[in-house]
């Protein structure tokens, strides 16, 4: 048989010349069928759901130690994902899924769950699962739901730090009605949505500290420049002047403890950080970080304390104690009991 032969209406993929059973899945429409020719000693070294099969006494298991070349149909499965997971087990087409979207890495998890073959692949989970690039909120959870399905501990802790830091409440609530997210065990789902609210009222609350901080210094400090009573506006050193106002009330301006409650609020609206209940709600805890880190830079204060004024040192220390709590995030144990061999016992 050629490698593949495509008809109206279905496709034939011949991944062993000498193979002796053919695997059918309906395509994603539906209105084709895709074929596989497979090894069964192959599959059923791989898999144990397939030796089980094969090895049985039902119609496939007998048709396959009869060598009669059975046609097995395997209508509830998507095609795409067993596609990949069947050439790789009989090592075809490798260097095309060397890298792999993460929501069909989901799909190709979820399968190799449900056909106990996840170890004959475990080299690869490292090639599709470790990437030093975060992903986007979107495909975290997919991410996620593939550690989860391949019963990798390792991987699902790393991955779950990720969604805890980098994905919003709304993204994280969309993976309980999507096809393959939702079946995730929903204690672990749970938990990490409980992470994300819990470290985004963590950072608010290290922000709001900075406020206090503020209010323990007292000090006052000279700044530069001068302004106008009148208009407020800010004007060099040595005018005399309000032009725009005509006035000669000008005075010098102090940093004082007040002042810098009220600048560091200004600074916070400037950067969509103030009012913090709907930003802390709708955003993800290290966007909110970085950009707490840019508005910190961006602060144009200068007085006569220079680097030491309060209102600088606060917004250092707020930065810093906001980056440190984000790398201390701990992920989500996979713990024995949560593993998803609920589908494993369908078999
Ligand atoms: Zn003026
Ligand atoms: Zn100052």
């Amino acid at each position: 048989m050629d490698e593949q032969q495509t008809t109206e209406n279905h496709r034939c993929v011949c991944l062993d010349p000498s193979g002796n059973v053919t695997l059918a899945f309906p395509d994603k429409k539906g209105s084709t069928s895709i074929q596989f020719v497979v090894s069964s000693p192959v599959l059923a070294l791989a898999s144990s759901y397939f030796r089980v099969l094969f090895e049985s006494n039902f119609k496939e298991g007998l048709e396959t130690k009869a060598g009669t070349f059975p046609r097995i149909e395997l209508e509830e499965d998507d095609s795409e994902a067993m596609e990949a997971i069947l050439s790789l087990l009989h090592f075809r087409n490798g260097t095309e899924y060397t890298t792999m979207k993460p929501e069909k890495l989901a799909a190709i998890a979820l399968h190799c769950n449900k056909y106990q073959c996840t170890n004959a692949l475990r080299p690869w989970l490292h090639l599709w699962l470790d990437s030093e690039k975060v992903p986007k909120a979107y495909d975290i959870g997919f991410l996620l739901s593939a550690a989860f399905f391949f019963e990798d501990a390792k991987h699902f802790r790393r991955i779950s730090a990720l969604a805890i830091r980098h994905v919003d409440i709304v993204t994280a609530s969309l993976w309980q009605e999507q096809d393959v997210t939702a079946l995730m065990a929903t204690e672990l789902h749970s938990m990490i949505i409980q992470s994300v609210r819990l470290l985004l009222d963590r950072l608010q609350g290290i922000m709001h500290s900075g406020e206090e901080m503020l209010e323990g210094s007292l000090r006052g400090y000279e700044m530069a420049g001068r302004v106008c009573d009148q208009c407020g506006r800010k004007h060099p050193e040595t005018a005399k002047k309000c032009h725009p106002c005509g006035t000669s009330e000008i005075h010098k301006v102090y940093c004082t403890s007040q002042s810098r409650v009220a600048e560091y609020f200004i600074l916070l609206r400037q950067n969509n950080l103030w009012p913090s209940v709907t930003r802390f709600r709708d955003s993800a805890a290290a966007t909110l970080a970085a950009q707490f880190g840019t508005a910190a830079s961006a602060c144009r204060h200068q007085c006569s304390a220079g680097s030491e004024c309060p209102l600088r040192t606060m917004l250092d220390r707020v930065s810093r104690e906001m980056n440190r709590v984000l790398d201390n995030i701990q992920g989500v144990e996979l713990k024995p009991d949560l593993v998803p061999t609920y589908l494993a016992s369908e078999v």
